[in-house]
């Protein structure tokens, strides 16, 4: 069999199955890839969608550009172990900070998901974003309209190969600049700048930098919706989240069955299958609420075109609630939706109180290797290394000193800070070294004392407790 004629086979193979409730349709019958072609559709939600897809890309490359007090507005440096997030700045030892972060932004996915569904999936997430914003639309304006392209890839021949050739081109000049705009948001970007195209001098940013342009070439040009049916957690998630109350996007069997393809007979469903055809995830909607669907809507416009053409009302595919279709009721405020939004708030009063609570500075004692004290003369000798990390983005002055009334009941006890005023950089960090001699006669057993340090700019001061060790 030529290859020409394999192509109709399958194809013809497609047509014959419908997309049903026990398989993927992405997936032919053969285990081989269904590659979908989903058709163009036009609507007051896709407009809407469309609207907010740019604002979004624009805020996505905006935002490493955007720079306050000096800063750029949002940045992780790694090598830095540093983050700046709209003026102000973490380093590693805020760390436990994002754990707030973290669970806030995944408890507030809940609520959203019990209240609205997947309008994530469908409205913000990257994923839906580029693939249905930029890459899709890319791909019909080099391809064509989804039967010229179903036609064009049975047929095969030179046109089909240009086409072809021209959008993976296109597509990976594409990934390789969203995936600079991305490290834009772990490199800065002016030194970003310096870097591009060859990234002389920095392998491990190169590495990176082909990493992500292949990660995103084989998503947006491959893999596609399976990213979302196979590989994404939340989508699996949906089914404990969502409830009989939940605003998902459904089909009104009521109005809809029995379908027919008279317009005057049946319901008002004509079977045909433009809501499947328009499916990123080349499911039937009708068949109900399933894990593929990533509440796109664009099965709602494909529905009111057909409505508004055999003259029926439009809202046959629709957001509304389970009860919503079953009843014509919905109820939108629930238990679930105070518990979530109890909980969300009470991380954030949790994350604020956190971060009011962080200092411009942090000191901890590092453990020294050796013996914890040396005898020397009759004394007893301890060493201290402190470590200071300056967590301001302005450059500080630091003194460090014995706390007042450190190892009072000890006479005779001698403090040594051979460097008591330092100077840090932004974000910068230092050791420091003291010493403590105690006379054998003043020790009685191991004892707590603290050291001060002091920023000299804003009096902020902060005690580190050391224990005074002997034999
Ligand atoms: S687009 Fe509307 S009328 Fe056509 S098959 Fe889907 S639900 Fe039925
Ligand atoms: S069923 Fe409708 S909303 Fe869900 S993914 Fe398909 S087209 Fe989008």
């Amino acid at each position: 069999m030529t290859a020409p004629e394999q192509r109709k086979g399958r194809a013809r193979l497609r047509d014959q199955r419908r997309p049903d409730l026990d398989s993927l349709y992405c997936i032919n019958t053969d285990g081989s890839r269904n590659m979908l072609q989903v058709a163009e559709v036009k609507g007051r939600w896709t407009t809407r969608k469309y609207l907010f897809y740019a604002a979004l890309i624009v805020v996505y490359l905006a935002m490493p550009w955007i720079t306050i007090g000096g800063r750029p507005a949002v940045l992780v440096d790694i090598p830095g172990r540093a983050a700046y997030l709209f003026g102000a700045s973490f380093t590693n030892q805020d760390f436990h900070l994002f754990f707030f972060v973290l669970m806030g932004l995944g408890l507030g996915l809940f609520v959203v998901t019990s209240l609205f569904g997947r309008v994530w999936c469908g409205f913000a997430c990257p994923q839906t974003v580029f693939m249905e914003g930029v890459f899709r639309p890319l791909e019909r304006l080099i391809e064509g309209r989804r039967l010229a392209r179903i036609r064009r890839n049975e047929k095969g021949g030179p046109d089909k190969i240009w086409r072809k050739a021209l959008k993976h081109a296109v597509y990976i000049v594409l990934c390789w600049n969203l995936a600079i705009a991305f490290m834009c948001y772990f490199i800065p970007t002016r030194e970003m700048l310096h870097l591009v195209p060859f990234f002389a001098g920095n392998t491990t940013a190169l590495v990176w930098s082909l990493f992500w342009t292949g990660l995103l070439y084989f998503d947006y040009s491959w893999f596609r919706e399976q990213t979302c049916l196979i590989i994404c957690p939340y989508g699996r998630l949906q089914a404990t989240l969502v409830d009989y109350d939940t605003i998902i996007i459904g089909y009104d069997p009521q109005r809809g069955e029995p379908r027919s393809k008279g317009v005057d007979t049946g319901g008002d469903c004509i079977d045909c299958r433009r809501c499947v055809d328009v499916c990123p995830t080349g499911i039937d909607i009708r068949n109900g609420l399933q894990l593929e669907c990533i509440g796109c809507t664009n099965c709602i416009d494909a529905c009111d075109e057909i409505m508004d053409k055999v003259g029926k009302p439009r809202g046959l595919i629709r957001f509304d609630s389970s009860r919503g279709f079953e009843t014509g009721r919905s109820r939108l405020l629930r238990p679930r939706f105070f518990i979530y939004g109890v909980v969300l708030l009470g991380l954030l009063a949790l994350f604020v109180v956190r971060a009011a609570e962080r200092k411009t500075f942090d000191v901890t004692v590092l453990r020294t290797t050796g013996l914890p004290f040396t005898i020397e003369a009759g004394s007893i000798r301890n060493l201290y290394t402190l470590q200071l990390e300056n967590k301001a983005d302005r450059s500080a002055v630091y003194f460090v000193a014995p706390a007042a009334g450190a190892l009072a009941g000890h006479p005779g006890v001698e403090f040594i800070v051979p460097q008591p005023r330092v100077e840090l950089p932004a974000m910068g960090g230092a050791p420091l070294t003291a010493f403590v001699i105690m006379p054998r006669a003043s020790y009685t057993g191991a004892v707590e004392f603290a050291f001060t340090v002091r920023d000299s700019a804003g009096g902020e001061s902060a005690d580190v407790t050391v224990r005074f060790r002997g034999p």
